[in-house]
């Protein structure tokens, strides 16, 4: 049976790329040598980080004078890292879930952490839009995409300040204006590739302004330095994320996985809203066009059980909530077939004519 990869992440990949990434570890361009078994300072391996940073810049529109970083350490390691780099005096945090609670809690060990609004009251089934950022904030960091909750921000925000953001779970999947920020970063699972890199955008002059040591492997000078190859960086990882980045531009690029996010998000929510049985758990203009959350109505609050196991019977792999939400998550990251969605949508309907 055809399954429907719904997962939060790690995630769905473009068939091609788990194609390529096979045969590269069985031989690595009839070298006769996996990519499991080269150096990652191999000449034919360096290509590979080249033209992945470049795809980078290319399908964001990366303004000159930042670099492209792939890390280990996941994008947990990153709310560390960033007030680390970046926190001399104050930072502010928006928190909109629990990532974005856990970036704050790394960031209050290393100055003043202004939490400028807050939705956990609601838990996190909107975004908040009244506040303000202090002025005098080294940078004011964001959660693009809250994975858990399933809420989004569509747009950078227009602060004072320089902006960071946690773009994990959304990369690619919109355009980004680059120039308001200093530092975006992700854990690559989501959208992108594999679990095991990390990617960060830096703005090279916002590096060097804060007055502690830094730790060599956490200080994003290291990594700018030696182009991300400080160390030995995740090859495998790095090699998908690079098919990736092909299949995003050959598909039309970032407005064409933005128009194909729209479309699967407008088909499920529309399903969820029109369907009696089904009710959507995230601030209408806030939703998520990643990250679907729903729960069954009050009234039949019972079927959830039922309903998960009658659309897994159906193949689709990955839709049961997280525990924070409850009910389910429908994960439609940017390799996510149309077909899926209405796959779900089909299960959607023929569970509610049983009912
Ligand atoms: C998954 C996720 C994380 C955590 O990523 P790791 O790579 O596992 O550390 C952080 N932020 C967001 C928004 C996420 O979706």
């Amino acid at each position: 049976m055809k399954k429907h990869n719904f997962n939060a992440g790690p995630s769905i990949l473009p068939r091609e790329v788990i194609e390529q990434t096979a045969q590269a570890i069985l031989d690595y361009n009839g070298s006769g040598l996996s990519l499991m078994e080269i150096s990652h300072r191999a000449k034919d391996f360096q290509p590979v980080v080249d033209e992945a940073k470049a795809l980078f810049k290319e399908l964001l529109c990366i303004p000159d004078g930042y670099s492209v970083l792939f890390l280990g350490g996941g994008a947990s390691l990153e709310f560390c890292m960033v007030p680390y780099n970046f926190l001399e005096h104050k930072a502010a945090y928006l928190n909109t879930g629990t990532w974005a609670k856990k970036a704050m809690k790394e960031a209050k060990g290393f100055g003043e952490v202004v939490e400028v609004a807050s939705s956990a009251d609601a838990n996190y089934s909107f975004i908040p839009k009244d506040y303000t950022v202090p002025a005098d904030a080294d940078y004011f960091h964001i959660t693009t995409n809250n994975t858990i909750f399933g809420t989004e921000l569509k747009n950078d925000p227009d602060v004072q300040v320089p902006l960071v953001g946690d773009m994990s779970s959304d990369i690619f999947s919109r355009p980004v204006d680059v120039s308001k920020y200093i530092c975006i970063y992700g854990g690559a699972q989501k959208n992108l590739a594999p679990s095991g890199v990390t990617f960060v955008i830096v703005k090279d002059d916002a590096l060097g302004k804060v007055s502690r040591y830094i730790p060599t492997m956490l200080n994003y000078k290291t990594h700018v330095d030696a182009g991300s190859m400080f160390n030995t960086p995740p090859v495998v990882p790095i090699y998908a994320a690079l098919q990736t980045l092909r299949w995003i531009k050959a598909q039309g690029g970032v407005p064409e996985m933005q128009r194909r996010a729209a479309e699967r998000a407008e088909m499920l929510y529309g399903e969820i809203d029109r369907n009696k049985l089904f009710k959507g758990t995230a601030a209408q203009e806030d939703r998520s066009r990643m990250n679907i959350c729903f729960v069954m109505a009050p009234e039949y609050k019972d079927l959830e059980a039922e309903f998960l196991a009658f659309a897994t019977e159906r193949g689709m792999v990955g839709i049961k909530g997280h525990r924070s939400v409850g009910g389910f998550r429908a994960s439609c990251y940017n390799a996510l077939p149309k077909e899926s969605v209405q796959a779900l949508i089909d299960c959607m309907q023929e569970f509610e004519r049983k009912h």
